[in-house]
């Protein structure tokens, strides 16, 4: 793990900053966020990317960093533009467990994405912070639908739903390091939020303030069409691959209990790796009881945030704004009153 301290003594170093970002996931509204408070922006890019990220005028990178491919950082010369890194999916993706010895100041806390991406770690986080969990099985245990999830983010890929014992075995195997979730029928809610040093919106947390950005619903194939391939007779298995995602606002009553659910997330994230900053999102299940089942934290900026309009943004900053926007904005506020050292690691 790269030192916090040899990051605070690059951070002490800035005279000024920049926000470079991996051109995939969430890039378009990060580069769009900083450009909107005036500040300088690097596309690490690779050639069979770059049309894209240079044909939106409003969200492109003022300037590219050309790379073979993701896995390796150009660390010298981001170090060289001071550039403060922001993490989105692909990033975390791409950089594997090598992201905790990245040698440059990343947004956020790097210390969470061991969360990330351990599935007991991240089950062990979600109960102490008081939310409500599918239960974890063991395979002779199943009893009726479970989700089989392999290791790794990938975005849904690859998972299965099986319904007893025998069937998990002809499918997954003795061997596999899975871990099978009852699965939860109802409503997914994907709920972003913001935790800022010194906002004055949203909930109280143990060290700064909670806000809601927005919620999505992700577009899973082929779950999310599975009335269309009943009305044509087909009978493929379920599938979780995201394809996009799509606005959503949930019955009011719901709120504070989002709310709160956010402010324990914090707080818990506080005593495990010293704090949430920035961006995170909770992904959720709602049964028709109305009991909300948590099955993940992303510690980061997440797809569904490329969203525009949600109504929750509209009430806290009074215009439509970004999660892009508001790192942004969180970032160049921390530089100013030199408190960038409590949310980059
Ligand atoms: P990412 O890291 O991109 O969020 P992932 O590969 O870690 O994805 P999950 O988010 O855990 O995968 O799950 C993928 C999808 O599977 C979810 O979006 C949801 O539709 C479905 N799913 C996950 N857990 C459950 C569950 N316990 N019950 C019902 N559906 C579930």
């Amino acid at each position: 793990m790269f030192a916090k301290e040899k990051v605070d003594q690059i951070v002490d170093s800035y005279t000024d900053f920049s926000i470079a970002t991996i051109c995939s996931h969430s890039a378009l509204q990060i580069f769009n966020g900083a450009k909107h408070y005036g500040i300088k922006t690097i596309g690490i890019c690779t050639e069979a990317s770059r049309e894209l990220y240079e044909s939106f005028p409003y969200a492109k990178p003022d300037e590219f960093i050309m790379v073979d491919d993701y896995s390796a950082l150009p660390v010298d010369e981001l170090l060289e533009k001071q550039a403060i890194l922001i993490p989105h999916g692909s990033l975390v993706e791409y950089a594997g467990e090598q992201i905790n010895s990245i040698a440059l100041p990343i947004f956020g806390n790097r210390g969470s994405l061991l969360y990330e991406r351990n599935r007991d770690k991240m089950f062990n986080w979600m109960k102490k912070s008081g939310l409500k969990c599918p239960k974890i099985l063991k395979p002779k245990e199943i009893n009726g639908p479970a989700i089989v999830k392999f290791p790794g983010a990938k975005g849904g890929k690859g998972y299965l739903v099986v319904h007893n014992p025998d069937e998990y075995y002809s499918k997954v195997g003795e061997e596999a390091k899975t871990m099978i979730q009852e699965f939860i029928v109802g409503i997914r809610a994907y709920v972003h939020y913001f935790h800022s040093f010194d906002g004055d919106a949203g909930y109280q947390t143990s060290y700064g303030r909670v806000e809601m950005m927005g919620i999505d619903r992700r577009m899973e194939s082929n779950a999310d069409e599975i009335a269309r391939q009943l009305s044509v007779g087909a009978n493929i298995p379920i599938s979780f691959t995201v394809m996009g995602n799509e606005n959503l606002v949930l019955r009011e009553s719901l709120l504070p209990q989002y709310m709160e659910m956010a402010r324990g997330v914090c707080n818990t994230s506080k005593d495990l790796f010293g704090g949430i900053h920035g961006p995170f999102c909770i992904e959720t299940i709602i049964t028709e009881d109305l009991d909300i089942y948590s099955f993940e934290i992303s510690a980061r900026i997440v797809a569904g945030t490329n969203l525009l309009e949600s109504p929750y943004s509209f009430y806290t900053h009074g215009k439509d704004y970004t999660t892009g926007m508001r790192i942004a904005e969180e970032l160049k506020e921390a530089f100013k009153k030199k408190k960038l050292k409590e949310i980059v690691y």
